[in-house]
C-alpha cells in the first residue's frame, strides 16, 4: 500500500509550483483549443475553481491528474491482480484525496488568483473592449 503522505507531499509541491507560475500566466498567450478539455471541467468542479480561466487552471489539473495516475500505476505494480472496478475505485478515492489536499491550500490559491489572474483577465477584457469600441 502506498504511503498517503507521499502523495500529499507531491500534491503540495505541485500546488506550490503552480502558485509560483501563476504570476507569469498570460491569457493573451494562451493557445486556442479546438475542443473541450477532457480533464479540467471535472477537476474544476471538484476543486471548486470553476471561475478560474482554463489556461490558468489547466497547468494545475495536468499536474494533479498526472500525480493521481502515477499513484494508481504504483498501486497496480504492488497489486497487479486488481479488477477494473477496484482500479476505478482506487483512482476515484485518490482523486478525492488529492482535491481535499489541494483544498487545504484554498485561501492561498484564491489570494494568488486575485493578485495575478484576475488583473490579467480584466486587462485583456479592457483591451478587447477598446478594440471593439475604438476608444
Ligand atoms: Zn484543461
Amino acid at each position: 500500500m502506498l504511503r498517503p503522505y507521499r502523495l500529499e507531499r507531491e500534491l503540495d509541491r505541485a500546488v506550490a509550483q503552480w502558485l509560483a507560475w501563476l504570476p507569469r500566466w498570460d491569457p493573451a498567450a494562451a493557445r486556442r483549443r479546438d475542443g473541450l478539455c477532457p480533464a479540467c471541467p471535472s477537476w474544476a468542479d471538484e476543486l471548486d475553481l470553476t471561475d478560474v480561466p482554463h489556461g490558468a487552471l489547466h497547468a494545475l489539473v495536468t499536474a494533479l491528474d498526472g500525480l493521481v495516475t502515477e499513484h494508481v500505476r504504483r498501486s497496480l505494480a504492488l497489486q497487479p491482480f486488481l479488477g477494473q472496478d477496484d482500479v476505478d475505485g482506487l483512482r476515484s478515492r485518490l482523486r478525492s484525496d488529492a482535491a481535499a489536499c489541494v483544498g487545504r491550500q484554498r485561501s492561498q490559491i484564491l489570494r494568488t488568483i486575485d493578485a495575478y489572474v484576475e488583473p490579467r483577465v480584466q486587462e485583456l477584457a479592457d483591451r478587447l473592449l477598446q478594440e471593439l469600441c475604438g476608444e
